[in-house]
């Protein structure tokens, strides 16, 4: 497929003039002056670029398939701001018009955790999540909305840094991953254990808190993935979504992140909150809320609760 890339250019980040603060030793100031970047600077430039582009390449010839209806099966219109996404006329989702077929294949260790995401290989990404705040704010997420609902499932659980944080605080936890080289990993270097397959079609056993953290824009079913977590989930349980959300009104879509969400290798669905709601009553699970502010966005955050014990009180 080449029609997305071309598409996908408006995304990409112009050439930056790069502001170099110079000292005046005589008056004691600093004063800054766009500089061009130096030959150094260009050929790590002309590198990464060379890596990004053969990167692509590999993945382009995945097989994909092709997709012209949304998830609730709506129509889908064009999208201007890359045509390689379409816009679904019922619940307003972006929708990947070919996405790649062998999902095991590209969330493969070596592919997905050592290229997709060389700049934070799996190795490197606890650490990612402890510096950035995005591990924090799970755990604050899980102790105010879960309470005492201990039994915890992680669906895409790598690099497994959540439920090894979860199980040294004494809850129950189960991950899962697609990959079997990855589950290895997580569970040799967090102790936890995990169940090897790809979600929806996993056998697992039943929870009382079940988190997915940037996962369902990756599944190509989000109505049987949201109708498995309702399965899953015992009565008053509850599940913490957090995927793209197109929630700001912005124009592209997601603004400056648009060209990380709009990923036509990755992403499948950007939702909206009128698709999670959908998803939502789809699968019997209320909405607990969709004010939750992310750590970052492009990370938004739905949480829904399992009906039929109101002895569990929500969050
Ligand atoms: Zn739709």
């Amino acid at each position: 497929m080449s029609s997305g890339y071309r598409a996908g250019q408006y995304f990409k980040k112009k050439l930056r003039w790069l502001p170099a603060p110079c000292f005046n030793a005589a008056r004691g100031t600093y004063r800054f002056f766009l500089r061009i970047p130096g030959p150094g600077e260009c050929l790590g430039r002309m590198r990464r670029g060379i890596a990004q582009w053969r990167l692509r390449r590999m993945l382009s010839r995945i097989p994909r398939v092709a997709r012209d209806r949304c998830w609730c099966g709506g129509e889908l219109l064009p999208f201007r701001w890359h045509e390689g996404f379409g816009r679904c006329a019922k619940c307003g989702s972006y929708v990947n018009r070919q996405p790649i077929r062998d999902l095991k294949r590209l969330y493969s260790s070596p592919l997905y955790w050592h290229r997709v995401q060389e700049h934070a290989a799996i190795e490197s990404r606890a650490d990612l999540y402890r510096k950035d705040g995005r591990l924090e704010r799970w755990l604050e997420l899980v102790r105010r909305f879960g309470q005492d609902r201990r039994r915890v499932i992680e669906v895409g659980c790598a690099p497994g840094v959540l439920l090894a944080e979860l199980q040294a605080r004494g809850y129950h936890c189960l991950g899962v991953e697609p990959d079997e080289a990855t589950a290895k990993w997580i569970h040799e270097s967090c102790g936890v254990e995990i169940v090897q397959g790809l979600f929806p079609d996993v056998a697992l056993p039943g929870c009382e808190m079940l988190l997915a953290l940037d996962v369902l824009e990756h599944s190509a079913e989000p109505e049987a993935f949201m109708v498995r977590i309702a399965q899953l989930l015992e009565p008053g349980g509850i599940a913490i979504i957090q995927c793209p959300i197109d929630r700001y009104r912005l124009d592209p879509p997601m603004g400056e992140e648009a060209a990380l969400a709009f990923n036509e290798f990755e992403h499948l669905f950007i939702f909206t909150d009128a698709a999670m709601r959908e998803l939502g009553r789809r699968a019997g699970l209320e909405v607990v809320t969709l004010d939750e502010k992310p750590w970052h966005m492009r990370h938004e955050l739905c949480i829904y609760r399992k009906p039929g014990d109101e002895g569990l009180e929500q969050g």
